[in-house]
């Protein structure tokens, strides 16, 4: 059987394999879906074994998004402007191809599942790691109006923004002081998993708001409550997206598009 993964550290709490297992399920794809805990300093070895042992693909989450954009023998242009790879793809001559769902995901759960418009929009993106680094090119893509990046580390944004200052209208701010009210807010910070929500002022909130957190269960929970006490018209964790990524990912493996809204829902009820 062909095996698939998820590469992580730590990787217990990964839904990726319930989620692959409900697709190859769905499709009918004789396959097999694990996640596997790589040492931090041994993700190239822990992956050449998988390969070695019959791996024909794997997700990689964090913190080995850029090992998996340097270990890549070719990428896609979406995860050469993240410089992260989240979807791997063992080729049949053995080469290694590199793909970067996460922006894809994002854009079809907000637009596909959440109707969200991003076309005109302005957008406020807290955060500037792995995440925030997808997510940008999609974003800016969809036609934005503007993208204003912040960060707890404000240099990162600075980063980032500059890094896709040629792909649309995007510029950092600082995190207290981002601008007045935004269509959009997007939380790619890792700030829920402590239990906190990132020091943003209210303002950046309003009744024609839409808040959404990448993260999702209960480490969403700060960001949300957040923006609902300010205001914010509506509240989604990013449960939907990590769906859509991986089933973005089955597709560049199996070339097959499974049904996302079942999948969605079985999480949702469990
Ligand atoms: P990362 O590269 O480690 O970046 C972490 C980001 O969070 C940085 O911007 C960091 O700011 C910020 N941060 C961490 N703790 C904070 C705090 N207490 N207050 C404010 N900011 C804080 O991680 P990542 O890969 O970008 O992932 C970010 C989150 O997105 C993760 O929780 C991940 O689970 C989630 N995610 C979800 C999906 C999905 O499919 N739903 C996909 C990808 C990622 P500094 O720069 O100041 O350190």
């Amino acid at each position: 059987m062909d095996r698939y993964a998820v590469f992580g550290h730590p990787v217990g709490h990964s839904k990726s394999p319930q989620i692959h297992a409900a697709f190859a399920a769905q499709t009918r794809q004789a396959l097999t879906y694990e996640a596997i805990e790589a040492p931090l300093d041994g993700f190239a070895a822990v992956l050449r074994d998988f390969i070695e042992h019959g791996g024909r693909g794997c997700n990689v989450t964090v913190p080995f998004k850029e090992d998996a954009y340097r270990l890549a023998n070719c990428c896609d242009e979406l995860a050469r402007q993240a410089q992260a790879v989240n979807t791997l793809r063992v080729e049949p001559d053995g080469r290694l191809a590199g793909f970067n769902t996460d922006g894809i995901g994002l854009l079809r759960d907000l637009t596909q599942n959440l109707g969200v418009t991003l076309a005109g929009r302005r957008v406020l993106l807290v955060g500037a790691g792995g995440a925030a680094a997808g997510i940008v090119g999609p974003l800016l893509a969809a036609g934005l109006a503007e993208l204003v990046i912040v960060n707890r580390t404000p240099q990162r944004a600075d980063e980032l923004a500059r890094r896709f200052a040629a792909h649309g209208p995007v510029r950092a701010a600082a995190l207290q002081a981002p601008g007045s009210a935004f269509d959009l807010v997007l939380n790619a910070t890792a700030a829920g998993l402590g239990g906190r929500a990132p020091d943003l002022p209210a303002t950046v909130f309003s009744p024609q708001t839409v808040a959404y957190d990448l993260v999702y269960g209960p480490a969403a929970g700060p960001f949300l409550a957040l923006a609902r006490q300010a205001g914010a018209g509506a509240c989604h964790d990013g449960l939907g997206m990590l769906v859509e990524q991986a089933a973005e990912a089955f597709w560049l493996w199996r070339d097959i598009r499974p049904a996302t809204a079942p999948v969605i829902a079985a999480l949702r009820s469990a």
